[in-house]
C-alpha cells in the first residue's frame, strides 16, 4: 500500500433542495465514527458552503467548492473568484468536473486558467478528467486523459502537485449506475500516473493522489479501495446518503 493518504470527496452537486437538508447531511457525518487516516471533503453548492462550513464539528471534514473562476475580479457576472473562496476559509475547490465540461463547455485550457487561478490563491484542487462512453469504445481513454491533464501541466509547475488531487471519472460512469470494474480503474490511474512520470516528474507520479469517481458505493467501494493506484474516491449520488459513511471507512 502506498504512503499517500486515502481521500473521499463527496460532491453533492445541486443538492439538496434546502439549507435544513443539507445541515441533516452534516449531522449524520459529524456524529459518525469516520477512519482517522481519511482525508474527508464534502463540497455543497455554492449557497451552502458558508452555513456548512459552521455546520461541520467534525475538524476531519473539510468543505469545497464545486467551481471557480480564473480572473480575480471584474465584469464576470455569475462567478466566483478562488480568492473569494480561499478568504473564506475553503481549502479545496473542484475543477473540470465532466458536467462544467460538457454542460458548460469548459475546455481544457479553461480547466487550466482555472487550476492556475485556484492554486495562486492558495486553494488545493480537485482536478476531475475522464472519457466519454464513445472515446471508451475507440480506445481514446488514455489519450483523452492525457490531452485533459497536458492543459493543466503546462500552467504549472512540478512542486504545485502537490496541491492537487486528480479524480479519474468515466464520463459513462457518473450518475449511470454503471461503475468501471476495478480492473478498468486501475488501469486507467496506472496510466495517468505514467503520464505524470513522463510529463512531470516519477515524484510526482508517485506522490499525486489519483481518486476514481463514478457510481461508487458501499457495495463496490471496497474492492476499488483495495487497487493499488486508487487512492480514494469522488463520489456524486453517494455522498447524499448515509452509506457515505461506508466508502469514507473503505480501507478500514
Ligand atoms: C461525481 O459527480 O463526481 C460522481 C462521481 O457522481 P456519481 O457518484 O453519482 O456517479
Amino acid at each position: 500500500m502506498s504512503t499517500r493518504q486515502f481521500f473521499v470527496g463527496g460532491n453533492w452537486k445541486l443538492n439538496p433542495t434546502s439549507l435544513s437538508k443539507a445541515k441533516e447531511l452534516v449531522e449524520v457525518l459529524n456524529k459518525a465514527e469516520l477512519d482517522p487516516k481519511t482525508e474527508v471533503v464534502i463540497s455543497p453548492p455554492a449557497l451552502y458552503l458558508l452555513p456548512i462550513q459552521a455546520a461541520v464539528t467534525n475538524k476531519q471534514i473539510l468543505v469545497s467548492a464545486q467551481n471557480s473562476f480564473y480572473k480575480e475580479s471584474g465584469a464576470y457576472t455569475g462567478e466566483i473568484s478562488a480568492s473569494q473562496i480561499k478568504e473564506a476559509g475553503l481549502p479545496y475547490v473542484i475543477l473540470g468536473h465532466s458536467e462544467r465540461r460538457t454542460i458548460f463547455h469548459e475546455t481544457n485550457e479553461v480547466v487550466a486558467l482555472k487550476t492556475r487561478a485556484a492554486l495562486d490563491a492558495g486553494l488545493k484542487v480537485i482536478l476531475c478528467i475522464g472519457e466519454t462512453l464513445a472515446q471508451r469504445e475507440s480506445g481514446e481513454t488514455a489519450k483523452v486523459c492525457e490531452e485533459q491533464l497536458s492543459a493543466v501541466v503546462k500552467q504549472i509547475k512540478a512542486e504545485e502537485w502537490s496541491n492537487i488531487v486528480i479524480a479519474y471519472e468515466p464520463v459513462w460512469a457518473i450518475g449511470t449506475g454503471k461503475v468501471a470494474t476495478t480492473a478498468q480503474a486501475q488501469e486507467t490511474h496506472v496510466d495517468v500516473r505514467a503520464y505524470l512520470a513522463k510529463a512531470v516528474t516519477s515524484l510526482v507520479a508517485s506522490e499525486t493522489r489519483i481518486l476514481y469517481g463514478g457510481s461508487v458505493n458501499a457495495a463496490n467501494a471496497k474492492d476499488l479501495a483495495a487497487q493499488q493506484d486508487i487512492d480514494g474516491f469522488l463520489v456524486g449520488g453517494a455522498s447524499l446518503k448515509p452509506e457515505f459513511i461506508d466508502i469514507i471507512n473503505a480501507r478500514k
